[in-house]
C-alpha cells in the first residue's frame, strides 16, 4: 500500500507566443515574489523545458521553480491566481510533450525537493516527487510486495497517481491507499 503527497494542478501545458518582455514591470514583480516563497536559488527564468522532459524538447518555461514544500506551492499557487498566471506541476516530464515556443507561466517542479520515502510496518508513505523506481527498491528491501509493476515506469509518484500508472497488469489504483490533495478555495 502506498500513500503520496499529491497536488492537483488542473492546468494543462501549452504553446504560447512570446509577449514584449518588461522586466521591471509585472515580471519583476513576480519573479520577485517567487524567489521570497522558494528562495532564489530555486527559481529560474527561461529554464529550457527540453531539459525536463523525457524526449529533450520544449521551449522555454517564464518561470521554473523547484519546490521543497506543501506551503511552498500552496503560496506559489495562490500568487499566479492573483496575478493570473497560468501554472503547471511537473513530475519527471516523462509523459510531457512541450512545444518549442515553450510555456507563457510557472512550471512547478516537484521531484527534485519533494521525494522522501518512508516504510512503516506494511505501508510506504512517499512524497509525490519520488520515482517510483526508487519507491519499488524501497517496497523490496522492506519486502513488501504489490509494487513490482511499477519499478520500471520512469514517472514520480504523483505523476503515476494523476495518469493512473500501470504496466504488467499491475496499476496506481491497485496499491494506493490514499493521498493528499489540496483544492485553493479563492
Ligand atoms: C520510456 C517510457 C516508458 C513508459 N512506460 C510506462 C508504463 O509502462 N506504464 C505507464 O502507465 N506509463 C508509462 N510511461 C508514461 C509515464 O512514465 C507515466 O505516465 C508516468 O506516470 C508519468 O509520471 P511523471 O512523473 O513523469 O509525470 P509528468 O510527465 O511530469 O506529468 C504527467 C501528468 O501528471 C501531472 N502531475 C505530475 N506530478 C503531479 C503531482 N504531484 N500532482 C498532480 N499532478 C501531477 C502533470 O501535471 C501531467 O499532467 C512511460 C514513459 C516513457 C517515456
Amino acid at each position: 500500500m502506498c500513500e503520496c503527497t499529491l497536488y492537483f494542478a488542473g492546468r494543462l501545458l501549452y504553446d504560447g507566443e512570446r509577449k514584449n518582455k518588461n522586466r521591471n514591470g509585472d515580471e519583476h514583480r513576480v519573479y520577485k515574489q517567487l524567489c521570497k516563497i522558494s528562495g532564489e536559488e530555486n527559481v529560474l527564468r527561461d529554464e529550457p523545458m527540453k531539459k525536463h522532459t523525457t524526449f529533450r524538447i520544449g521551449g522555454p518555461a517564464d518561470y521554473f521553480v523547484t519546490v521543497q514544500s506543501k506551503d511552498e506551492i500552496r503560496e506559489i499557487l495562490l500568487l499566479c491566481k492573483r496575478e493570473q498566471i497560468p501554472y503547471y506541476i511537473l513530475g519527471n516530464g516523462s509523459n510531457l510533450l512541450v512545444g518549442d515556443k515553450g510555456y507563457r507561466g510557472v512550471v512547478i517542479q516537484i521531484c527534485k525537493r519533494m521525494n522522501e520515502i518512508r516504510t512503516e510496518e506494511n505501508k510506504i508513505y512517499a512524497q509525490a516527487g519520488a520515482l517510483l523506481s526508487k519507491i519499488a527498491a524501497q517496497a523490496l528491501s522492506n519486502s513488501l510486495t504489490g509494487f513490482e509493476f511499477a519499478s520500471g515506469i520512469p514517472g514520480t509518484l504523483g505523476g503515476a497517481v494523476m495518469m493512473n500508472a500501470g504496466a504488467y497488469g499491475g496499476e496506481m489504483k491497485h496499491v494506493l491507499e490514499s493521498a493528499d490533495e489540496f483544492v485553493l478555495h479563492i
